[in-house]
């Protein structure tokens, strides 16, 4: 299995529209960050976790001619915002029409029914994405071409709930603020694992850096990446520094082999 980070900042990326830091004005790539997104590959099963506004560009970055299926975390713009660019994927075959499927909760599957209502509608006009958006259950494993997937729930906010994923010995969570012992439970033995962290200083909707380290001791994890990083966190180099042995902060296009 092969997970590779296709983005890795937090919903504006960075650098930001207008901002002078010393991150944003950063020559190092690390510090360039798309919109939170990956790629995980199991045989040749190709998911992507999450379709932001980066989208196509991860999809070209990366040279992907061909996905299974897209695993939606939450209905938020920079995890939703480029599922029109599935389309690539529909006619890439043309005349032969690949449905790109896409699996989240009922109320994220609401959203993306409501915000792209052109591609569900009775009478579609030609060229709309053609997607199979498939319902899945907050506790409920399901499958995807044999391979089994865990929904791992959680909190984003009061407001919002939030799906991550485990596959296998790799668990992928982000945009998470709280989860809970019974969704802990569901990490147990898992090897890599991926948690959000936002920056160092409290935020009221994702882990900060220490609340992400928390949740990774306890998972205890063999290795452990931080992903969805705002320009707060610090420059790539001088932040990994900080950081505990087996904790390291992730990079967009870093790709890691988990053995199984
Ligand atoms: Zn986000
Ligand atoms: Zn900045
Ligand atoms: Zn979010």
């Amino acid at each position: 299995m092969r997970l590779t980070f296709l983005g890795t900042g937090t919903s504006q990326g960075v650098p930001t529209i207008g901002c002078r830091c010393e991150v944003c004005r950063s020559n190092d790539p690390r510090d360039n960050r798309l919109r939170t997104s990956a790629m995980v590959e199991i045989g040749d099963v190709r998911l992507i976790i999450d379709a932001g506004p980066d989208f196509r560009y991860q999809m070209l970055r990366t040279g992907v001619r061909r996905i299974d299926a897209i695993l939606l975390t939450h209905e938020h713009k920079d995890h939703t915002g480029g599922i029109d660019d599935v389309r690539a994927f529909n006619f890439v075959d043309f005349p032969t029409i690949h449905r790109v499927d896409i699996y989240a909760t009922d109320k994220t599957a609401a959203c993306v029914r409501k915000d792209f209502d052109y591609a569900f509608a009775e009478d579609k006009y030609r060229g709309v994405p053609e997607i199979e958006l498939h319902t899945i259950e907050r506790n409920t494993p399901f499958k995807v071409k044999g391979i089994e997937i865990v929904p791992i729930h959680g909190q984003h906010s009061d407001r919002f709930e939030v799906t991550g994923y485990r596959i296998g010995k790799l668990a992928y969570l982000t945009d998470f603020k709280h989860i809970e012992e019974s969704q802990i439970a569901k990490l147990r033995g898992v090897e890599l694992l991926v948690v959000n962290a936002l920056r160092w200083r409290d935020h009221m909707s994702h882990f900060t850096v220490e609340e992400a380290m928390a949740l990774i001791a306890r998972v205890a994890p063999q290795r452990a990446f931080l992903t969805h990083m705002s320009h707060d966190i610090g420059l790539h180099a001088a932040t990994s520094d900080r950081l505990p042995k087996g904790v390291e902060l992730a990079y967009d296009t870093l790709s890691i082999e988990i053995n199984e």
